[in-house]
Parts: structure tokens; C-alpha cells; sequence
């Protein structure tokens, strides 16, 4: 077997029998190889930038599932939104206001996850609670019909504590399970997914409810940039 097939069983071994999906982390990877991953069966693939997403969804075949993993610029939203099947990284109500307008021009309902900030760093994007709390009202989120909001996305602390990041992860949790509880009435809100870990937290991750890891180099490998 080649390396990248050794990496996906292991993966698809950990993940059976779970409520936790596998996104392809693919950024900076040549085409050839996201075709030898789609030949082993794998359908869903994150990128974090839109014209490599883009290139990539019209080289390859139609049945993949395209998900923008990351900060995603309002200007670049119209050319993601006829065929993007989750954005996992909305960290603003324009941002969303740009999604949903892209959306309806093209007659899509686009799922999107909202990113909340749980880490150290400063420089990590996401709202904090407070903000979430604020903006999960039913007269605000009325006003984006083209939107489906499928859950919450978080990036730990790049750090080798697991302790810290595994109170990042369970403290996304309990927010979620929260607001899930909150908006079971509301239209366009449909918390299922709950997207957190990377190759090197992701079993902390899934400890602590994730659905959705999103595994870049522990399944393709290092990449030279990005
Ligand atoms: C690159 C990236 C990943 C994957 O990172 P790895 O450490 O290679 O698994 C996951 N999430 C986001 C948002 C990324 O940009």
C-alpha cells in the first residue's frame, strides 16, 4: 500500500462505529494526489483558499464534497457559492450577509458552521460566546434565508498541553450543546456538526464530541507552505 493509503485506513478504521467524519485537509496538494484519495474513496476534501478550491472542483470529479476550511474574504464568496457544501469558517455577520445574498443569486441554501474563538493566540478568528449569544436571535438570523446553520467550528491552541486543549474542546462542546438547545425552533439553524481537531489534537477532539476532524498532513503529508 502507498503511505497515503496506509494513513486513510487508519483514519476510516479510528472514525468507525463513530458519530465523527473525516474532511481531507488537501491545501497544497497536487491534483494527482486528491485523485488517488477520491480512488480510495474519499469524498470529502477541505481547502482554505478559495481559487485552489475552485481549480480544484472543476479538475475533479462532480460527486466530491467541497468544504472552505479556511478565513474566507467576503469579496471571494461568489465564487464558491454554486457548488460549496459547507463553510466551516463564518466569523461575522457581514461575512454570513455576503454568503446569504451569493446564495440566493444562485438559488442554494449554503451550510455553514459559525467559528468561535477558543484559543490563546490573539490572532485566530471566530466570535467568543457573548457575540454568538448575541447573534443567535431568531429576528436576526431571519433575515438570512439562504443560510443553514449547521453547527460550530474551533481551533485549539497550538500548544503540546492537552489539558488546555481539552478544555478548548470541551468548553466549544458545552456552547454547543448549549445553543443547540436554544435554536431547535429556528428555521435555519440545524446543529449537528461540531467541527474540531487537526492531525495533532484530533483524538482529544473526538474525546470531547467532535463531528467533523479535519486531517491535513497526518493523512497527505507535511506540506512546504500553508
Ligand atoms: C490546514 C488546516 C487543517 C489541517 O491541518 P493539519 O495539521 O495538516 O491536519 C485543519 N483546519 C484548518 C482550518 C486548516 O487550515
Amino acid at each position: 500500500m502507498t503511505d497515503l493509503a496506509t494513513n486513510l485506513k487508519k483514519f476510516q478504521s479510528e472514525l468507525e462505529h463513530t458519530n465523527c467524519q473525516l474532511v481531507a485537509v488537501s491545501k497544497t496538494k497536487p491534483l494527482a494526489l486528491l485523485q488517488e484519495a477520491y480512488d480510495l474513496g474519499v469524498r470529502v476534501f477541505g481547502e482554505n483558499k478559495v481559487q485552489e478550491l475552485v481549480d480544484k472542483h472543476e479538475q475533479l470529479p462532480k460527486d466530491i464534497e467541497w468544504h472552505m476550511i479556511g478565513h474566507l474574504q467576503r469579496n471571494k464568496v461568489k465564487y464558491i457559492a454554486p457548488f460549496v457544501a459547507l463553510i466551516h469558517a463564518v466569523d461575522s455577520e457581514r461575512l454570513l450577509q455576503e454568503i446569504n445574498k451569493r446564495s440566493a443569486n444562485v438559488d442554494r441554501v449554503t451550510n455553514c458552521l459559525l467559528q468561535i474563538h477558543i484559543a490563546e493566540e490573539e490572532t485566530k478568528f471566530g466570535f467568543d460566546e457573548a457575540e454568538l449569544r448575541a447573534f443567535m436571535q431568531p429576528e436576526t438570523l431571519a433575515k438570512y434565508p439562504n443560510i443553514k446553520l449547521k453547527g460550530l467550528m474551533g481551533m485549539a491552541t497550538n500548544t503540546s498541553n492537552e489539558k488546555q486543549v481539552r478544555k478548548e474542546f470541551s468548553g466549544l462542546k458545552k456552547l454547543f450543546e448549549s445553543i443547540k438547545a436554544e435554536t431547535t425552533a429556528l428555521e435555519n439553524v440545524d446543529f449537528t456538526e461540531l467541527s474540531m481537531g487537526m492531525s495533532n489534537d484530533y483524538k482529544i477532539a473526538m474525546e470531547e464530541g467532535s463531528t467533523m476532524i479535519r486531517i491535513g498532513s497526518s493523512i497527505f503529508g507535511a506540506r512546504n507552505y500553508g
